[in-house]
């Protein structure tokens, strides 16, 4: 099945795509990470010495902030991969490209320098860095909310330095570190999600939500969710009409029921076998 499904994959032209990094889309990415800094900046000023910011307030805004990126990652991540194409107009080169470049050739995002990593993250972070900004800072919920999303939109920004690093052959000492201790995405667990047809394990901050979305089959919800309301075929411009048909029949063929309890058991570790002629005497 997986054999089959990997020969039906019609894999778009890595080079082609990597093409479409246009002067124009290295412009929008320098000026959105510019922009994205002196919003990150305003706000940490603004918060400093408001009397409603505290340790706790700040480190648990900090956390609830990771992981809320974390989710973001996986549902941006999501929709690059399964819906639209890079044909699209601005959102096609600018969003869709660099994804379906990613499924063809992994190690290109080792190649791409800070610019090229991070501008389309602070992007998209630019309205939400504004909000926190011109919200009020008079009580601490709204000052809770200001930091929270602060918070969120750096890991987002922080999110492909954070995946470029987990296709790293040798990372740094500290990078490999944060890794193997699964404080930043580790590779091993980002390599799930490169496994064709790249249908699970989207969050690629730190991963912490993939086994718990993969569980309650978030994403293959939302799918059949899209596929009733617009008759859209999830993966078809990735994969190929065929390959994502495949997909969607393979995961129709199971009851969600019997998907879950697979994840539990999976996630679960079993204990060894021990064959009886083994016992020692
Ligand atoms: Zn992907
Ligand atoms: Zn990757």
């Amino acid at each position: 099945m997986k054999n089959n499904l990997q020969n039906q994959l019609r894999q778009q032209d890595a080079h082609a795509l990597a093409q479409g990094y246009s002067r124009a889309i290295r412009l929008m990415d320098i000026g959105s990470i510019a922009i994205f800094f002196a919003l990150e900046l305003a706000l940490a000023y603004l918060l400093w010495g408001n009397p409603h910011v505290g340790p706790w307030l700040l480190l648990s805004a900090i956390l609830l902030g990771y992981l809320a990126a974390d989710f973001v990652s996986g549902f941006v991540h999501w929709m690059a991969d399964t819906w639209g194409s890079t044909t699209m107009p601005v959102l096609g080169k600018a969003f869709v490209r660099p994804f379906r470049e990613h499924h063809v050739d992994q190690k290109a995002i080792t190649r791409h320098d800070f610019i090229e990593t991070n501008g389309n993250n602070c992007a998209i972070s630019i309205p939400v860095g504004i909000a926190t900004l011109v919200m009020p800072h008079s009580s601490p919920a709204w000052v809770f909310l200001a930091a929270f999303l602060g918070s969120m939109i750096f890991w987002v920004m922080a999110t492909n330095q954070f995946h470029k690093w987990s296709h790293l052959d040798t990372p740094g000492p500290v990078v490999s570190f944060l890794q193997r201790v699964h404080l930043i995405l580790p590779p091993a667990h980002h390599g799930i999600h490169h496994t064709a047809p790249f249908h699970k394990y989207y969050c690629i901050t730190v991963g912490w939500l993939n086994k718990p979305l993969t569980m309650i089959r978030f994403f293959p919800a939302l799918e059949r969710l899209v596929t009733w309301t617009t008759g859209m075929l999830p993966r078809q411009d990735d994969i190929g009409t065929e390959a994502a048909k495949a997909v969607l029949k393979s995961t129709d063929a199971e009851a969600s029921v019997v998907q879950a309890a697979k994840a539990l058991l999976e996630s679960t570790e079993k204990p060894e076998q021990i064959a009886p002629g083994a016992l020692p005497r």
